[in-house]
């Protein structure tokens, strides 16, 4: 079924900003819906008495982005407050109930826009705050609890406008049900052609028009994929210098925007010294090998099995508190070792490490502790089924337990293999290799599966040692592995690293819907963002997505069986003189033709993230191969 087209009433007034993808000219809908007519606000916002948090924050950002578009101010209004004329029920209230919609009806982040004789609905399946649901915590992946992600912060000052008497308000949080706000985030995208390209003002694209209707056909869904952990912060120096400047509250609400988060999971390194020195202390199950120094167990031992199960038990029944550097959530108690290879040699352990001595890879991801770690996890997920046949043993295919074991694994357990994505476009072998034991976890298990993907080459070594990397541009290649992962069924991603801002942009797309055409999304980009300049930055990042993806641009010694030279490479074969002129030339004529802001001012930004982070790169190297020949 083909997406609903906006419509954008009868008057084209001032319009400063290219319409988005598919906000052609179509035939008047019938019985469009005015939001606002030259400039004054021709409907209302209706909530709950007592919002949910998603519905809460849904309101005012409609209020904020409708005052944005057309200056006009759209009331928010208590169910119980007398209202006239249009209305936009945002969340659960009891107008939205004579519809026959509650947000228990909708599964977790289901949602609906729906169009009715002068009224809008936008709702979803959200948490409620209640004192029951806030003693539910865990260990995320990123914060120390559940709670410390429902972040606080003063909405209007976040956005930039005056005070209008909200105050500080509380976002629903990261991993909590906000239907009605992905129906709200949907609807502003669809049918008012606001665009979330990062957190700061600079980076958001927001249509100028005096008036705005909306007509369509009802959608109710959900995003593809379940958990969504990007969570873009701006950290690398890419998507930091091509937002500009950028406040941690504005990121919060980025984050919601770009509709992160999802459901509950966490699987990151759980057994490390301090948890190990706080709550695995029993000398009985201490690491035989003295090399380990208290960063190992002996994972053999059933006296340590039964801790750990019985700890994941209390976890599932709402007892007890979780150490600090553990990983758990929802339904998943996550084991991961600590990473070293210093393991228990006591008779037990050295015979299941003995088996693995021949799955060596020649990669980093290899099977030679698969059957001892799988042991573990195994007898430790027999344990937690006796009692809790419906939660998860989360682990991760990581490193030297990356392949699965020999034996097969419990129904029980679910697997997040660690993928190195970056490397897709231009280490064939390495990527084999990922979908080898990719494929074959699919294959040896039926439980929920996750990923954790690898976007930290090259900028993290270049950040660690100090030299400036070729932009790793690889938007296409990462939009198709994406996109393979959720048609596969996979639940959840991971992403460690950043990428630049429109591949972090067209991944959050991908993640939410894997059937978006990317090329429209790349082309409406450019469009928006840089208006004039358009087609000189667009020919700029494809150029370097081409160079960058280009396998014949990494030879032998550049590459190597278990990685890529990414340091050498970088000017000595991707950044060369002739192609470091062209894409130069393309930066010159997009600042010349960038003569308006915000356009000016995006060019300038990224001039400043990536072609002179470039041309430094290439004056080091050059300055480094002088030096050498002195
Ligand atoms: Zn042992």
């Amino acid at each position: 079924m083909a997406a609903p087209l906006p419509h954008w009433g009868i008057c084209a007034l001032v319009l400063t900003i290219p319409w988005p993808v598919g906000a052609t000219d179509q035939p008047a809908p019938r019985q469009a819906f005015d939001l606002v007519q030259q400039g004054t606000a021709v409907c209302s916002i209706i909530v709950a008495d007592r919002p949910s948090p998603a519905a809460r924050l849904a309101a005012l950002e409609l209020q904020y982005h409708l005052l944005k578009i057309s200056g006009a101010q759209v009331p928010i209004r208590s169910e119980n407050d007398p209202v006239e004329g249009r209305r936009i029920l945002v969340g659960e209230s009891a107008a939205t109930r004579r519809f026959g919609l509650r947000s228990e009806d909708f599964k977790p982040q289901e949602y609906l826009i729906a169009f009715r004789t002068n009224t809008i609905i936008l709702i979803g399946r959200d948490w409620e705050d209640t004192e029951a649901n806030r003693k539910v915590d865990g260990r995320p992946m990123v914060g120390e609890t559940l709670q410390a992600l429902r972040h606080k912060l003063d909405y209007w000052k976040t956005v930039g406008c005056p005070d209008r008497g909200v105050g500080e308000v509380e976002l629903p949080g990261l991993y909590d049900d906000q239907g009605t706000c992905l129906a709200a985030y949907d609807f502003l995208e669809r049918f008012c052609g606001v665009r979330w390209y990062g957190p700061s003002a600079i980076s958001i694209v927001i249509p100028s028009r005096k008036s705005l209707s909306a007509a369509g056909d009802d959608i109710r869904r959900s995003p593809a994929l379940k958990h969504r952990s990007a969570l873009p912060g701006g950290n690398w120096p890419f998507l930091r210098g091509q937002w500009g400047d950028f406040t941690t509250d504005q990121v919060h609400l980025y984050w919601r925007r770009i509709r992160q988060g999802g459901e509950r999971w966490a699987g990151n390194h759980t057994f490390h010294q301090a948890t190990i020195k706080a709550l695995f202390n029993d000398p009985a199950y201490q690491s035989k090998n003295p090399r380990s120094q208290g960063s190992q167990l002996c994972y053999t031992n059933p006296k340590l099995i039964k801790q750990v199960a019985q700890m994941a038990c209390d976890y599932f029944e709402g007892k007890g508190e979780l150490p600090e550097g553990w990983k758990a959530l929802g339904d998943y108690f996550a084991i991961v070792p600590d990473d070293n290879m210093n393991l228990c040699n006591c008779p037990a352990c050295e015979a299941l490490l003995q088996q693995g001595r021949t799955r060596k890879t020649g990669f980093f991801s290899s099977g030679e502790m698969s059957d001892y770690w799988f042991s573990f996890v195994n007898a430790v997920a027999r344990e937690v089924r006796k009692t809790h046949p419906d939660k998860y043993i989360a682990t991760l295919a990581y490193w030297a337990y990356a392949l699965p074991p020999s034996f097969s694994v419990e129904p029980n357990v679910s697997i997040a293999p660690c993928l190195h994505t970056c490397y897709y476009p231009v280490h064939p072998e390495m990527r084999e290799n990922d979908m080898k034991f990719y494929r074959e976890w699919r294959e040896k298990t039926a439980a929920p599966m996750f990923l954790w993907v690898y976007y930290h080459h090259p900028m993290e070594p270049a950040l660690i040692d100090k030299w400036k990397s070729f932009p790793h541009v690889m938007v296409h290649e990462t939009a198709k592995s994406m996109q393979m992962f959720i048609r596969d069924g996979v639940r959840g991603i991971f992403e460690c690293g950043e990428q630049d801002q429109l591949e972090q942009y067209v991944m959050a797309k991908v993640w939410d819907d894997p059937n978006v055409d990317v090329d429209a999304l790349i082309d409406e980009f450019f469009r928006l963002y840089f208006g004039a300049a358009a087609e000189p930055m667009k020919r700029f990042y494809l150029r370097l997505e081409e160079i960058a993806c280009n396998p014949a641009n990494y030879p032998a010694p550049y590459h190597r069986r278990d990685g890529i030279d990414w340091k050498k490479v970088a000017w000595e074969r991707l950044g060369t003189p002739e192609r470091m002129e062209e894409l130069g030339a393309l930066i010159a004529q997009a600042q010349k033709l960038a003569v308006i802001d915000p356009e000016k001012q995006r060019v300038a930004l990224w001039r400043k993230a990536l072609w002179e982070w470039m041309c430094q790169g290439r004056e080091q190297y050059t300055a480094a191969q002088q030096q050498k020949r002195q």
